[in-house]
Formats: structure tokens, C-alpha cells, sequence
């Protein structure tokens, strides 16, 4: 059973290649996803049958679009816009938007089919999808990025709704933008549809704790893992890639729970003080003034600003939060973060690590987070706040964290759980991918081909 679960999975990741040539970053996330089913396909081989895999690996529907937008310089502009509706046996597409010169479709499928597993397991019923654009929004002015969204949605109004895919933010995409796309869904539609995007501001439908959620939600997965093993954030270092929403409430929690953060980076390189870096400042740079990380050092000149992001794994620390972007952690920065006795890597961004890299985390022992399960907050609280749009309430911000809390507990109880029951003791790589993938699979059987 095992041999014929080896080889289907094979056979189909094949077909994958084959289908979707050039597309590296989405042959990875299937790769790593069915790394994990062989367990599975062998115990439950009404599964190969049925033809799981070759159905949940092709995409519901894939939509491409022209977004054409006038600068502020009065010329004419076009950028690519994506929406991938990837799976909706368990509920309506979702997932965020991603502004970045670097979305591909590659990009968006490799986002879009992680968005499936990791929607089921945050236990809501919610399918999965993900788009956005290869516009960069760097240096555009609010009147740009204005345009540019309001372009964008009136192409995607035609796409979505409440109850068929809900999009939310992602890198590029927070409450600005989210915003002035739900303005033009709006005048396109001709009602309020409060439950057609997530992450909207408080006072138009978005739910508290929305901001925080991805980072927090990273924070307590992690605090579980650590816990499960003796350990806790009390006067442990941490490094935490990134500066953008994830990483900044990442830091805050951590530092809240008693650890030390001591690096956090942007694209242009990363800050470094052992005596730990003052999260305010970050924030304030980041959120309020939109400046680089390097000015950090300005006000703070005891920290170092190094050039560069990839050089943040050789800062010797307990615990890893990759919260930038994926592939930032390669084979070489996993070997060298391992040597310097790092003990818990937690994935707030999503596939931050290569497959090489995942190897030497679970080889050495690292107590290892995967993105799907530690970063589902920011999607569970999205769901949260679909909630409270469809039910026309507002809950308070503490009754959204307490929710995200067990949300994440339960997350790390089921696939520590899986990984054992399916042989792999401590690996919530497997675990976490059989957890969503049955509860899809299962769904998917259900609703017929
Ligand atoms: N972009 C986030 C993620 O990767 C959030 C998606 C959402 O809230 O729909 O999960």
C-alpha cells in the first residue's frame, strides 16, 4: 500500500511539472504538500481512487486581467492583476491580495494552494484562493495607489462576493488599500456588501485584531510548541524577519511574553541590537511614516544596520520568526541558524523556508512551525470577521484574540496529533498538512466530481 501510495503521488507530481512548466515556486508547494499524504494515500486508499490529487492540484478557476491606471505624471500605465480560486469544497474562496513587482502566476498558485490547507485548519469554513498584482506600489503616491486599486477591483468586482470568494490583504495590501477597493466593489455593486473583503478598517466592518492576528497568532503557535518541550519565551532572543504587519505584531507579542527581540530587517537590510530593539520605533517607521529600517539607527545608534536581508539568520538566537517572504531561509542560512544553536523556527510568512532548509531544521531536532499552520491566524481572523459581517455584530478585541488563541492551540493539538497517529512524531510539517488535506479531500468526495 505504501509503494502504491509512493508511486501515485509521484505520478501526479509529474503531471504538475508537466502542466505547469516554469512555475517554481507552485511546483514547491505541491512538493512539499505531498511529501506528507504518502501516510495517508496508503491508509485511506479511497483517496487515489477517487483522484484527489490530480483534482486539488488544478485550480477551480484561474483569472488574469489587464489593470490599466493613469500616474500621476499623466501617463498611461498597465500591470497584470491575478485571482486564483483554488478550492471551495469547504467554503468560499479566500485569501489575500498580494501587490509586488514579483507576483507571477506561479506566485499566486503556490499561495493559493497553501491557502487551501491552511484555511482548513483553522476549523472554519472557508475555501481557498489568492491573488494581486505585479504593480509595486514603492514609491507611488496615495493618489496612485488609489487608482490603481480602484482599476484593479473594478475588474475583480466581477469575480467575488460574500458568499463566492472574499479576498483580503497580503505583502503590498493593508488597510489603505483595502479600503479604496471596497469602495469601488461598492459603487460597482450598488450595496454594501460588508463581507466581500477582509481586513477593513473598524469603522466600516473590520474586525479588532485583524492587524495583529498573522503575528500574534504566529507568536502563540510557537509559545505551544515551545511549552510542549519545556520551553518558553522568557528571556529568550528572537529574530524576526520583516517589518511589514506579520512581523511587527510578531515582535510585540514575543516581546509581551517575555522574549527579547533583537533583529527585524525590510527589503533594503536588517537592524541589530543584542540588548533587543524598542518595537515602537519599528512601528512608528513602518506604519505612520513609511520610512527604511536603516533609519532606525538614526535614533538608536547603539543598534547596527547591516545591508542586505539574507545575512539575519547568522545573528546567533533561540527562536526564528521568518516573517518576510518565501525562500528567505536557504539550506545555508538553515545549517548556519542550526550551528548557532537556534531551537524553534516559527514560519510567520508564507514557505519562508526552501525544502532543503525544512531537511536541516527537522534533521537537527529544531522544533519546527510550518506557514500553514503557524501563520492561519491572519486568514482565522479574516473568518472571524466574515462572522461578524454576516451576523451584523462587533465583538470586543479581547473576545478576538481569546478566539485566535484557541483557534492556534487547537491547530498545534491536531497536527502534533496527525503526525503521530500517521508516524511521524513530531513533524507538524506532515501532521499539518494531513490535518487540511483530509478535511478537504473528505469534502471534495462528498460534493462528487
Ligand atoms: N494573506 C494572509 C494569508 O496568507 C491572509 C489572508 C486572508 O485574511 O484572507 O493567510
Amino acid at each position: 500500500a505504501v509503494e502504491t501510495a509512493h508511486n501515485y503521488v509521484n505520478a501526479v507530481f509529474e503531471t504538475v511539472i508537466k502542466r505547469n512548466p516554469n512555475e517554481s515556486e507552485f511546483q514547491q508547494a505541491v512538493k512539499e504538500v505531498f511529501q506528507s499524504l504518502t501516510p495517508v494515500l496508503a491508509k485511506h486508499p479511497h483517496y487515489i481512487k477517487e483522484g484527489i490529487l490530480e483534482r486539488i492540484v488544478e485550480p477551480e478557476r484561474m483569472i488574469s486581467f489587464r489593470v490599466p491606471w493613469v500616474d500621476d505624471d499623466g501617463k498611461v500605465q498597465v500591470n497584470r492583476g491575478f485571482r486564483v480560486q483554488f478550492n471551495s469544497a469547504i467554503g468560499p474562496y479566500k485569501g489575500g491580495l498580494r501587490f509586488h513587482p514579483s507576483v507571477n502566476a506561479s506566485i499566486v498558485k503556490f499561495l493559493g494552494f497553501e491557502q487551501i490547507f491552511k484555511n482548513a485548519l483553522t476549523g472554519q469554513p472557508i475555501g481557498g484562493g489568492k491573488g494581486g498584482s505585479d504593480f509595486d506600489p514603492k514609491g507611488k503616491s496615495n493618489v496612485e495607489i488609489m487608482r490603481f486599486c480602484q482599476s484593479f477591483m473594478s475588474e475583480l468586482s466581477k469575480y467575488i462576493g460574500p458568499n463566492t470568494d472574499v479576498p483580503a490583504g497580503d505583502i503590498g495590501v493593508g488597510a489603505r488599500e483595502i479600503g479604496y477597493m471596497f469602495g469601488q466593489y461598492k459603487k460597482m455593486r450598488g450595496g454594501f456588501e460588508a463581507g466581500v473583503l477582509t481586513g477593513k478598517g473598524i469603522g466600516y466592518g473590520g474586525s479588532l485584531a485583524r492587524t495583529e492576528a498573522t503575528g500574534y497568532g504566529t507568536v502563540y503557535f510557537v509559545d505551544e510548541m515551545l511549552k510542549d518541550h519545556g520551553y518558553s519565551y522568557v528571556d529568550r532572543t528572537v529574530v524576526v524577519s520583516g517589518s511589514g504587519n506579520v512581523s511587527i505584531y510578531a515582535m510585540e507579542r514575543a516581546s509581551q511574553l517575555g522574549a527579547k527581540v533583537i533583529a527585524c530587517s525590510d527589503s533594503s537590510g536588517y537592524i541589530w541590537d543584542e540588548n533587543g530593539i524598542d518595537i515602537n520605533t519599528v512601528k512608528r517607521l513602518k506604519e505612520v511614516e513609511s520610512k527604511r529600517i536603516s533609519e532606525y539607527v538614526i535614533e538608536h545608534p547603539h543598534a547596527t544596520f547591516v545591508e542586505g536581508c539574507s545575512g539575519i539568520w547568522s545573528i546567533p538566537c533561540d527562536i526564528a520568526l521568518p516573517c518576510a517572504t518565501q525562500n528567505e531561509i536557504d539550506k545555508n542560512a538553515a545549517e548556519t541558524l542550526v550551528k548557532n544553536g537556534v531551537k524553534a523556527v516559527g514560519e510567520g510568512a508564507n514557505m519562508p523556508s526552501t525544502l532543503d532548509a525544512i531537511s536541516v531544521f527537522l534533521e537537527n531536532k529544531v522544533l519546527f512551525g510550518p506557514a500553514k499552520a503557524v501563520n492561519a491566524g491572519g486568514v482565522a481572523v479574516s473568518a472571524l470577521e466574515m462572522a461578524q459581517n454576516s451576523s451584523r455584530l462587533a465583538w470586543t478585541f479581547e473576545e478576538v484574540d481569546q478566539k485566535l488563541h484557541a483557534i492556534m492551540k487547537n491547530i498545534y493539538q491536531q497536527s502534533k496529533e496527525a503526525a503521530k497517529e500517521y508516524g511521524y512524531d513530531g513533524n507538524l510539517v506532515v501532521g499539518s498538512n494531513i490535518v487540511g488535506f483530509k478535511k478537504v479531500a473528505d469534502a471534495m468526495i462528498a460534493q462528487g466530481v
